[in-house]
């Protein structure tokens, strides 16, 4: 039987490519290997940003949301969103996705939206432009990120998706 084949975030475990050149080791992601098969994808080193790079930040413009990198002044949402919907539309079928929480590409709910770039206090919190891509084209997936998958009860709910109800792997079972 084919394994279940999930995305998740390259810095979650598979290369140094945060904004400041780390890397997050995920002791989960690690077990989960053995009985996945990992899709990987770093939306900024998509688009052509380094490593390390200066930040970059969601700010609301009217109903919609901008990437904006406050260092250079760049906007960058259009080669973000493009970069995202191509890379989405060439995965194979999944059953699922891991993302890294808070992140202005890869966060699901949890990223800080600013109102204006001149703001220095976030207003609220909103999806990363990766994330809210593959919300949009794939409404029905089992979507987290590594940091909610921390809570048990999420973490069960999630495999059970993943996995189907009746073979999560032993060991995945905790
Ligand atoms: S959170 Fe997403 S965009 Fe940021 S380093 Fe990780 S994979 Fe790349």
């Amino acid at each position: 039987m084919s394994m279940p084949k999930v995305l998740i975030s390259r810095c979650l475990g598979f290369a140094w490519c945060r904004y400041d050149g780390g890397i997050i080791p995920d002791e989960f992601v690690q077990i989960l290997g053995k009985y996945v098969e990992f899709v990987t994808v770093c939306p900024e080193v998509g688009i052509g940003l380094g490593i390390p790079r200066d930040p970059i930040d969601l700010v609301q413009a009217g109903k919609t949301t901008d990437v904006y990198q406050p260092s250079t002044g760049m906007i960058l949402t259009e080669s973000l969103t493009l970069f995202s919907r191509k890379f989405i539309h060439s995965l194979p079928v999944l059953q699922g996705a891991l993302l890294k929480s808070r992140s202005p590409s890869c966060g699901v709910g949890d990223t800080k939206l600013y109102a204006s770039k001149y703001d220095k206090q976030p207003s609220g919190l909103t999806s990363g432009i990766f994330a809210a891509e593959l919300t949009r084209a794939f409404p029905g997936l089992a979507l987290e990120t590594e940091d909610r998958l921390l809570d048990t009860t999420i973490r069960q709910a999630w495999l059970n998706q993943v996995f189907g109800e009746a073979s999560v792997p032993r060991q995945l079972r905790k």
